[in-house]
């Protein structure tokens, strides 16, 4: 089915068989004796080197090969003569498939900035970088159904259609089939969505968990991991409007286990990367030196792979969020009055707290337990002292909040309460509250940030590049 792919081919032992290559080209270099032609097909980050004679090809022919155009190359498989391949393809023939305007096409073989290639994201998959990002991504979610198939976790489809905005008001993306110009309005003059599609409001889902936890409810552990939506107007290198979340939900996991589940299946996917993508990590890891040379050398970070070594091989640091607190207040700049926002119990952590604990304080993943009830949802499930809930966040170097996370308040009455509390109108979730009525269980989960997952094992500083086609807010061009 379909030619070997170069990953492959670099891997047959060289005995002038016959092959055929086809990919795009990298560079082509024309010398006295011979000119080489470097392939590649986004198997790997390695190009496979074909060699012609000079005389042996048209000049017109030899005009179209091109960087960036396409073709099917066929010869012989040969041990290579020069150095940094092993083997390489002595050019029998030439089928140019499509050329690339060298006076138009945009990536040349030069560094082009990060700025640059989102601004030609149609094509910056074809760099060694994005190449490499994309490889990566794929192994991780690989990995993410990996490991909770082996574990007896069922792949649950929550809808991407949703009604209920208990979860992210003011932050969805709303859903319509009403005409914008002609809106249906009730005597009352406010818009009739009794008329639109659904019969309802409806939104794009800013998480799966509610209707998570109700296959956990039936199926004992489940996952879901699909795409989110938030419309929160948040410019950061951390935030995007669309992403993909995991979101696993077990039945009979008490906090604890919930914290042990986030730290064993991080490290794992992380530790499956390291051992598969190899050569690209490699990459990555080089590109990130060569960029931080001009950094003094206290301000270098340390290289990307024993990074991702040391988050697999240590445990990660749990305390309270009260625990947290406590460092914060007695820290050097909550002193010297350099943290941005202030510090005292009930404050919702930002970045900048979170990454002095992480980065500085315990210099390694944090999960913080037990926060305030006041800033945390109406789902989790509330502490003895009635002022904190059982919640977690796990904090990474570098990121901050990766995964966010709870156990469940599986009390009825409990539930209701916070419920009101809050403001949410019971009716419009009745179906959540039920499974409190009916069966309820001990249960918690949590949610992953997959492109924040990939921001860290690529070492990428931006979110808008681990992903192919990034959405923020004013861009939606790709
Ligand atoms: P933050 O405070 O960083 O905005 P959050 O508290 O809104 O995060 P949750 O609602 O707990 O996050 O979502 C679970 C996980 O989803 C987060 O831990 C993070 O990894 C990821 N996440 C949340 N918002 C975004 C976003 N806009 N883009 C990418 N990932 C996100
Ligand atoms: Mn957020």
């Amino acid at each position: 089915m379909g030619p070997l792919q170069i990953k492959d081919l670099l891997q047959e032992t060289p005995e002038s068989q016959s092959v055929t290559l086809k990919g795009w080209v990298r560079t082509k270099r024309e010398s006295k004796n011979a000119i080489f032609i470097a392939l590649n097909d986004g198997s790997t980050i390695n190009n496979i080197q074909a060699v012609a004679q000079p005389g042996q090809f048209s000049p017109e022919l030899l005009l179209t090969v091109t960087t960036g155009s396409c073709l099917k190359i066929t010869g012989k498989l040969v041990e290579s003569q020069g150095a940094g391949q092993t083997v390489e393809v002595q050019i029998e023939d030439i089928h140019v498939y499509g050329t690339a305007d060298a006076e138009l096409y945009p990536l040349q073989p030069k560094k082009h900035s990060l700025e640059f290639l989102r601004e030609i994201a149609h094509l910056r998959p074809r760099t060694n970088t994005f190449g490499a990002i994309l490889r990566i991504r794929h192994t991780l979610a690989f990995a993410v159904h990996k490991y909770f198939n082996d574990r007896g976790f069922f792949y649950l489809h929550t809808p991407i259609i949703t009604a209920s905005d208990a979860e992210g008001a003011g932050e969805m993306f709303r859903v319509t089939t009403l005409d914008l110009d002609k809106l249906p309005r009730t005597d009352e003059g406010a818009i009739n969505f009794k008329e639109d599609f659904f019969g309802r409001e409806a939104n794009l889902t800013v998480s799966g968990q509610l209707e998570g936890e109700l296959g956990a409810m039936a199926l004992s552990k489940i996952y879901t991991f699909g795409p989110t939506f938030r419309a929160e107007n948040s410019n950061t290198t951390r935030h995007l409007a669309e992403f993909w979340m995991i979101e696993p939900e077990m039945a009979f996991f008490e906090l604890e286990d919930n914290m042990a589940l986030a730290e064993d299946f991080v490290k794992t996917i992380i530790g499956y990367a390291l051992e598969n993508c190899k050569d690209d990590l490699n990459f990555l890891q080089n590109r990130l030196t060569e960029e931080e040379k001009s950094k003094p050398q206290n301000e270098r970070s340390i290289p990307l792979l024993e990074k991702l070594s040391f988050v697999v091989d240590n445990a990660f640091e749990k305390l309270t969020y009260t625990e947290a607190i406590e460092i914060l207040l007695q820290s050097k700049p909550h002193k010297e009055k350099k943290f941005q926002y202030p510090v005292g119990w009930g404050i919702d952590l930002s970045s900048e707290h979170e990454r002095y604990l992480v980065e500085k304080h315990f210099k390694k993943p944090v999960i913080l337990t037990n926060y305030p009830r006041e800033i945390k949802s109406f789902y989790m499930k509330l502490d003895d002292d009635g002022k904190t809930v059982r919640a977690m966040d796990v904090l990474f170097p570098g990121i901050g909040e990766i995964i966010g996370g709870s156990q469940r308040e599986d009390n009825y009455e409990k539930l209701l309460e916070r419920v009101h509390e809050v403001g949410i109108d019971p009716e419009t979730i009745w179906w959540y509250l039920e499974t409190r009525k009916f069966g309820t269980a001990p249960h918690s989960g949590f949610g992953l940030g997959f492109e924040r997952l990939v921001l860290f094992v690529t070492g990428m500083s931006n979110i808008r590049d681990v992903i192919p086609f990034p959405r923020y807010p004013k861009s939606a061009e790709f």
